[in-house]
């Protein structure tokens, strides 16, 4: 996506070219295709949020559907991403905000549900309004362009990180593998002075975790040092939810109208989504078969299925997608279960989701569960709360150069004008007798 500024400028910096060109994709029901989106940057501009509801193309959702989406635009003014606007929102479900706002059943169901189930992982009444409204702004309404998506041509791990790691060993830092880290050992001041893992003691001056909810939920649980802090013991009401990802090789070429897709409404509370890893990854461009990676979100009911029933289960509804599917017949498959994977936004989460200073000095946390006020989510998140966290460690010891972290591209002028003059109004009200009312 064009808003993943760090990440984009990360890999300038190792030198390396992991990403496809932009692509475009496409949505499906079991009604068949639903939506394709254009490359937005490549169309007029139109102020935000203009383009992403005139460029995409529906084929079923009626006008009137669409159009119920406007008073939306008020909760998306008033959401600043500040701690007031996650406190206003946060313990409203993302489907009652919807609800309020005269958003048409149609629309939430076949639009806006589907954007949450792919970018907060879980059905409208799971998720936080908070964090619905940042995941959208961000990843789709703030600029036209934020749809637009790039793909790594190949895993994540061969094409990134391995290089990534390889520069830091080059640089003199060590990476230990296959460690889990059970607990910390602290100083008589209460300072971090040593990693466990297991039988294993790690030496260590300042630490940094940069593990999910579940992990560090773990580690919580193992760490009777942590234990103590209130903020850590808070942490275990948090959740993570269950994801599946499998790939899939066909034994011929099925013609897939985009390299991405998502699909919704093929099982009720799960989204999903297929890419043509033909069209994306180096190693399967020239491949005679067809191979497909398609990825379950909160895929609860899915992870006690045998791995024959899952492979049937994905061809059925890669066939209503696209009906050559039919008729091609799997040849291999990975079926990869991941419990408790990704970051919930439940209502009501906020209160115990962790900033990257912890109660203890010389600890800090990274993640895309971690408090920030910069703006970003998910693996844009995850990457540049890693490098507010280092900096964090620079600023501790006073000694170092802190890292570069690029702001989320700014808003549209006339969305900064309409959210100065919610925030005056929001000034003037809380003056008065707003601490009456629930926010
Ligand atoms: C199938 C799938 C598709 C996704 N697609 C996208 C996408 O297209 N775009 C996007 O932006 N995001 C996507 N995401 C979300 C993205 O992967 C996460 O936002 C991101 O990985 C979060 O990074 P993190 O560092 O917070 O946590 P993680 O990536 O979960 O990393 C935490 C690490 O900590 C390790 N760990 C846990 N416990 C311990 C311990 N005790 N000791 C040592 N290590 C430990 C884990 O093994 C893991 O490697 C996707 C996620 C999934 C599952």
């Amino acid at each position: 996506m064009v808003s993943l500024q760090n990440i984009f400028s990360l890999v300038d910096r190792l030198d390396l070219a992991p990403f496809t060109p932009w692509t475009r994709s496409a949505q499906y029901s079991p009604a068949g295709l639903e939506a394709e989106s254009p490359i937005f940057q490549d169309q007029p501009h139109l102020p935000m949020p203009l383009g992403t509801f005139v460029y995409p193309r529906f084929p079923r959702l009626p006008l009137i559907d669409r159009l119920s989406a406007w008073p939306m635009l008020y909760p998306v003014i008033d959401f600043d991403n500040s701690d007031e606007a996650w406190q206003r929102y946060d313990a409203m479900t993302a489907r009652e905000l919807f609800k309020n706002y005269g958003v048409s059943a149609r629309l939430y169901r076949d639009a806006f549900e589907p954007m949450l189930l792919v970018g907060l992982f879980a059905p409208g009444e799971q998720c936080s309004a908070a964090a619905a409204l940042g995941m959208l702004y961000y990843f789709i309404l703030a600029h036209q362009a934020d749809f637009d998506v790039v793909w790594c041509r190949g895993t994540v791990g061969e094409k990134i990180f391995q290089p990534w790691c390889d520069r830091i060993t080059q640089a003199g830092g060590k990476i230990l593998t296959q460690r889990r880290v059970t607990d910390v050992e602290m100083t008589d001041q209460g300072q971090v002075n040593a990693v466990i893992c297991g039988d294993e003691r790690f030496a260590a001056e300042a630490v940094i975790f940069a593990v999910g909810i579940a992990g560090m939920q773990n580690i919580v649980r193992s760490s009777p040092t942590l234990q103590q802090y209130e903020p850590f013991r808070n942490m275990m009401n948090l959740g993570a939810i269950d994801v599946l990802a499998t790939r899939l090789w066909f034994d011929r070429k099925v013609a897939i109208p985009q390299p991405a897709n998502a699909c919704f409404g093929f099982h009720p509370t799960t989204g999903s989504t297929f890419f043509d890893l033909n069209a994306l990854h180096d190693d399967y461009r020239q491949q005679p078969e067809t191979v497909i990676e398609a990825d379950f979100y909160h895929a609860n009911q899915f992870l006690s299925m045998s791995d024959q029933a899952i492979v049937q289960m994905v061809q059925q509804d890669l066939t209503t997608c696209i009906l050559a599917f039919r008729n091609a017949e799997v040849v291999d498959y990975s079926v990869i279960r991941l419990p408790k994977a990704v970051t919930h936004f439940a209502p009501g989460s906020y209160r115990y989701l962790l900033p990257a200073q912890t109660p203890v000095q010389n600890l800090f946390l990274s993640g895309d569960w971690v408090v920030s006020r910069h703006g970003s989510w998910s693996q844009e998140k995850a990457y540049v709360t890693g490098l507010e966290a280092a900096n964090q460690v620079i600023r501790y010891f006073q000694q170092g150069q802190p890292a570069t972290i690029l702001p989320i591209e700014a808003d549209e002028p006339h969305i900064q004008l309409a959210r100065s003059m919610n925030q005056c109004l929001r000034a003037v009200q809380n003056n008065g007798l707003t601490q009456f009312w629930l926010p």
